[in-house]
């Protein structure tokens, strides 16, 4: 049992890659989907509205930890295209991350992730690699390389056939592909492995053997649900698991859902086992979600439609929480810091997060706190958009709106869609609508001056600070990042 005089329960963060909140059955997703994250959030406090600010893992998942929007923490690229001005910037800013708060205040701190550089801020233990000498590496490949290492490469190489033939791949792309087939191969025994939500849980319940007498703060970052979809054959439907097509690559998607689900499953029989499930805080939600064929944008998360930015938001602890509750208001996942900061009776104004504390909806002395959510992307297209209630906005910066991974436009510069009349999106309305879009453009900009002002304000009289090392360490990293992503099929 954990010390008694902690009166604070543990946390546990499970960010889940590109999981739309569609595909949880607890959001209306299919009722065998999720029988265990829908347990946790049919006893818990279930937010039904909650988005990403921007639609790649590095800006959001900075964004979850900081408490802060991209223009304000710094980071508005993602993986390869990460600039030396976004870590710059990142590192003048300063920011405290939510681990580096928590160790401040008692927290024993662990993660298992691949994703280092400024992520590793703050935590007493990030990684994800336990064998220790060249035999267990041996055992490890002899005993893991055909079940999990062959499944990862096998899973690129059929979704690189299905981009080949979406995408209409012409002779360079080809080369492009095998290019990324090479990198695959020899980041394989790298990546596969943290890839896979087995792994992934079997070292956290290690974790939580050797630590559950502490007080601690656990990061768990589940990858099955992003590229290659790397999902065991037994949790794809059966009559779509021989078929090389578009069905059968959503199949593993669907696949991979349930795969986490069995396996966050597997961590809680351990948190009951030790007998901290009551003391601890589970907080599951992912960093983005996936476009599996929507808006013909295939097995990736780029554009900003519901599927990619709507997100779920789930939090577990029976003694924080003794009411299960649905929430509708608007809530972005900058808001995730001051909540954890709230419950905990932690003072966040040193963190200077975006966010607001999501205490006032939990305990229904609220039902909104926020009047729209704003999110951007800018991997292979710039868009910025926002949405309310009803209607969602999005806008092209560059007046041109090119997408390079379809390499085309998908919907024009402007669009504007009518949420409660078209949930899927399809109806670009901005044409008959003027009026309204010419004030969403303008409440656009404001967001914007807002953030960049406030931006000002953080950094306009510092110079380098603590971070400055820390930095250098994010440079030397970031080049090794870029031929990790590679591999898992982002191109150039
Ligand atoms: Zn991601
Ligand atoms: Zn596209």
């Amino acid at each position: 049992m954990k010390n008694e005089k902690q009166d604070h329960p543990n946390i546990i963060l499970i960010v889940i890659d590109a999981l739309r909140a569609r595909n949880l059955g607890c959001y209306g997703g299919e009722t065998t989907a999720s029988p265990n994250i829908d347990e946790l959030a049919n006893n818990g406090i279930q937010f039904e509205n909650c988005y990403a600010c921007w639609n790649t893992t590095d800006q959001s998942l900075t964004s979850i930890f900081s408490g802060r929007y991209p223009r304000t923490h710094g980071i508005v690229h993602h993986g390869d295209k990460v600039t030396l001005e976004d870590m710059m910037a990142f590192r003048k800013l300063d920011a405290k991350l939510l681990a580096e708060k928590l160790r401040e205040n008692g927290f024993k701190t662990l993660a298992v992730d691949w994703m280092g550089r400024w992520f590793k801020r703050g935590f007493d233990f990030y990684g994800y690699k336990r064998d220790k000498n060249i035999w267990q590496k041996f055992l490890y490949i002899v005993f893991t390389l055909p079940y999990v290492h062959l499944r990862y490469m096998a899973a690129n190489i059929s979704l690189l056939r299905i981009y080949s033939k979406i995408r209409k791949t012409s002779v360079p792309s080809v080369w492009k592909g095998l290019k990324s087939v090479w990198n695959t191969f020899r980041f394989t025994f790298e990546l596969a492995r943290v890839q896979d939500a087995d792994y992934v849980t079997k070292f956290a319940q290690r974790l939580i053997d050797d630590t559950k007498d502490d007080h601690f703060f656990l990061f768990l970052h589940y990858w099955d649900t992003h590229t290659p979809y790397n999902c065991p054959k037994k949790y794809m439907d059966r009559d779509k698991s021989r078929r090389g097509s578009i069905d059968t690559i959503a199949s593993k998607y669907k696949g991979a859902v349930n795969y986490v689900d069995k396996c966050i499953g597997d961590l809680i029989t351990t948190l009951k086992n030790h007998q901290i499930l009551e003391d601890t805080l589970i907080i599951i939600t992912s960093d983005h979600g996936e476009s599996l064929t929507e808006r013909e944008m295939f097995f990736d998360h780029h554009g900003l439609y519901e599927v990619t930015t709507h997100v779920p938001l789930i939090f577990f602890n029976p003694k924080l929480f003794s009411q299960p509750k649905k929430i509708q208001g608007l809530i972005q996942h900058v808001d995730l810091v001051p909540t954890v900061c709230d419950y905990l009776g932690m003072n966040d104004k040193d963190l200077g997060s975006d966010g607001i504390s999501l205490r006032p909806l939990i305990s229904g002395t609220r039902e909104e706190i926020r009047d729209f959510a704003f999110f951007e992307e800018s991997y292979v297209q710039r868009k910025i958009g926002w949405r309310n209630k009803r209607h969602k906005y999005i806008y092209a910066p560059d007046g041109i709106g090119l997408c390079k991974y379809c390499q085309k436009v998908h919907a024009g510069v402007e669009e504007l869609y009518d949420l409660e009349k078209d949930p899927e999106e399809t109806h670009n309305v901005v044409s008959e609508n003027k009026i309204m879009a010419t004030q969403m453009r303008a409440v656009l900009d404001g967001m914007i001056q807002k953030l960049k002002t406030k931006r000002k304000q953080l950094i306009g009289k510092k110079g380098l600070t603590r971070t400055d090392l820390e930095g250098l360490q994010d440079i030397a990293d970031q080049k090794k990042i870029k031929k990790k992503l590679r591999s898992l099929g982002y191109m150039d």
